[in-house]
């Protein structure tokens, strides 16, 4: 994973998978799984062929990294300025609906949000309907 070459994304530009395949030698399974399964978000669902924003793909690689290098206990967040898991200020916490469905078992996805308690950022993390920490 941290082999993936971001800096070769343009974040303006949109990729169709096999674009986004051949740019970061991954495998085209491994693609629609992040699309499918892990959140990666498409310009719009029911297009061919599905267009992810430069933005967004380097924004999730970004967080896949940050996710693996810090696991997070059920409070916690994972604050990209601090680099680290931190707390949620007390009364900063609210749960959004993504209007997505994930995994095999279709669950409902929500994101969560917060502010970082050590540096007042805004630290998000995302959770599925049946995980609800
Ligand atoms: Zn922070």
């Amino acid at each position: 994973m941290s082999s993936y070459s971001i800096n070769k994304i343009k974040r303006k530009r949109s990729y169709s998978i096999a674009e986004i395949v051949s740019l970061l030698g991954i495998d085209r399974r491994t693609c629609s799984r992040w699309i499918k399964d892990e959140g990666l978000k498409v310009i719009e669902e029911h297009t061919i062929p599905l267009l992810v924003m430069g933005v967004d793909l380097e924004e999730f690689i970004r967080k896949k990294r940050t996710e693996r290098k810090i696991p997070l206990k059920k409070n916690e967040f994972c604050c990209f300025k601090c680099h680290k898991a931190v707390i949620a200020k007390i009364g900063s916490e609210s749960i959004v609906k993504t209007g997505k469905r994930i995994g095999k078992e279709n669950r409902e996805q929500f994101r969560k949000i917060g502010i970082c308690e050590i540096c007042a950022g805004r630290v998000t993390k995302y959770l599925a309907v049946s995980r609800k920490d």
